[in-house]
């Protein structure tokens, strides 16, 4: 009889035992007993207790041989012996089993805990969502990834001000945010993070003059708010260009935490070398630390992005090459690439529809709307191809490569652009009937000269025309 067999009669048994015997000794002693074999004389039960199999030999041999008597309708030899090994079983699963409720009691606590820091979280504007480890990193924003997690690992230790430059959309506030929530999970230090206009905002209704206000006392907390603070975060501090009260209250802020070695950290879409209306001497004190700048992200770390997105979003089964048909198209700006994402997730489910290659396509039709490069982007892609220059395209010169390739502009430019002679000319600094015979030579001449028509078809697929 095979194992299974030997296991379901067993269990059987096992349910007539529980009516006779004991709850007490059932629970400890019976249940845990396991069937192991039967050769249509002697039945084998195995248990993991000495001391049990001793006990159930002396208290209840009785009643586990009348109820297999019960059973087979005839006599039966039960053997209950102690086995080793599955004693050692046993102690590994209830190791296990100790674990996994140490575990659970443990992240009872964690959640108890980040509850707890919730609240507080939520008084320093920080968005939880923010974390270094859904920040996705390619050569790109590495180096601003790993500066911001040293800054949070250890303030004021390295780099102060930590400054943050890039363009929109491509994590500034995601890393500040996440030096922000990193510092606060661990706890002891005081974190104040707000956008630049928040704090202008807040300086500006501070020093205002109202009747019957202590405007002292409103400027004692301003200054109490963001200066007695470890750490200071400000998100976008561009924004505080031509505002010059604020910029010396920023100034003086600024110094006094410097002062008492705590931790400053700024973001922007320009580097301080770019904001020619910050008073020098707060530009200089922001460069004293680290600048980092953040690229846009490489092709397969905006897929990376979207796979995640979803995942957080718990939406399952979409096709990668869903995510790579967004990826290809939303270079530039991350949160326009997950807004990509959530539209047609919107959108399907909205229409019931699932998401698909083709569904993506028809909601956010990117091949048409795909920016076509303009007459600047066709010059530069023309001059590239011949090794010229743009000042040379766009020069007077009359030498044939030169003119060539002028002429290659203008045919592009009306051709596959559909532009009008007269803007062409207007951009190309040339009269209306130039551009026109231009390009009308070389609309003739591609007709029969294959290393022309090589040429010009090179030229436009690097434009993506
Ligand atoms: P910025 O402040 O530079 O304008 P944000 O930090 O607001 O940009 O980022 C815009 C959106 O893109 C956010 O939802 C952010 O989480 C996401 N994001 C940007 N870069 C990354 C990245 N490398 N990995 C994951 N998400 C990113
Ligand atoms: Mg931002």
């Amino acid at each position: 009889m095979n194992t299974a067999e030997v296991k379901k009669i067993w269990d059987e048994i096992k349910q007539e035992l529980k009516n006779v015997v004991p709850e007490s000794t059932y629970g400890p002693w019976i249940s845990p007993l396991e069937a192991v074999s039967f050769d249509g004389n002697q039945f084998t039960l195995i248990s993991g207790e000495s001391f049990g199999v001793e006990y159930l030999k002396r208290t209840q041999y009785k009643n586990i041989l009348d109820s297999f008597r019960k059973y087979f309708n005839r006599e039966i030899i039960v053997n209950i012996e102690f086995n080793k090994e599955f004693a050692e079983k046993i102690k590994k699963e209830k190791q296990k089993i100790q674990k996994k409720l140490q575990k659970e009691q443990h992240m009872e606590e964690e959640h108890k805990k980040s509850i707890e820091n919730l609240s507080y979280v939520q008084s320093m504007n920080i968005n939880l969502r923010y974390r270094f480890d859904n920040f996705v990193a390619d050569k790109n924003n590495r180096i601003a990834k790993a500066s911001a997690q040293k800054v949070a690992e250890n303030p004021t230790a390295m780099y102060n001000p930590l400054y943050i430059q890039g363009a929109s959309g491509l994590g500034k506030t995601h890393l500040m945010q996440a030096i922000g929530h990193y510092v606060t999970m661990k706890g002891n230090l005081k974190v104040q993070c707000i956008k630049t206009e928040d704090f202008i905002n807040d300086y500006v209704n501070s020093t205002r003059f109202e009747p019957n206000k202590n405007t002292t006392y409103a400027m004692n907390k301003f200054r109490n708010k963001y200066r007695n603070v470890d750490i200071l975060l400000i998100d976008d501090i561009q924004f505080i260009e031509n505002k010059k009260k604020c910029i010396d209250e920023l100034f003086n802020t600024f110094d006094s935490l410097y002062n008492a070695n705590k931790q400053i950290v700024l973001t922007s879409d320009k580097l301080p070398k770019d904001l020619p209306e910050i008073p020098k001497r707060l530009r200089t004190r922001f460069e004293q630390g680290l600048v980092v700048e953040i690229q846009p992200p490489e092709f397969e770390t905006r897929v990376k992005i979207l796979e995640n997105l979803a995942n957080e979003k718990g939406i399952e089964n979409i096709p990668r090459e869903v995510f790579e048909y967004i990826a290809k198209y939303y270079k530039d700006n991350v949160r326009e690439l997950e807004g990509a994402f959530t539209k047609v997730n919107a959108f399907s489910d909205i229409e019931e529809i699932p998401i698909t290659l083709d569904y993506a396509k028809k909601v956010l039709k990117c091949e048409e709307n795909a920016e076509k490069p303009n007459i600047d982007k066709i010059t530069e892609a023309v001059a590239n191809y011949f090794n010229l220059t743009v000042d040379e395209i766009n020069s007077t010169s009359r030498v044939q490569n030169i003119s060539n390739a002028r002429s290659i502009v203008c045919y592009i430019a009306r051709e596959k652009l559909q532009n009008s002679f007269e803007s062409i000319a207007n951009s190309l600094n040339k009269r209306h009937q130039t551009v026109m015979y231009a390009s009308e030579k070389i609309k003739k001449l591609i007709k029969t000269d294959k290393n022309l028509q090589n040429d010009i078809s090179s030229i436009c697929k690097s434009l993506n025309l």
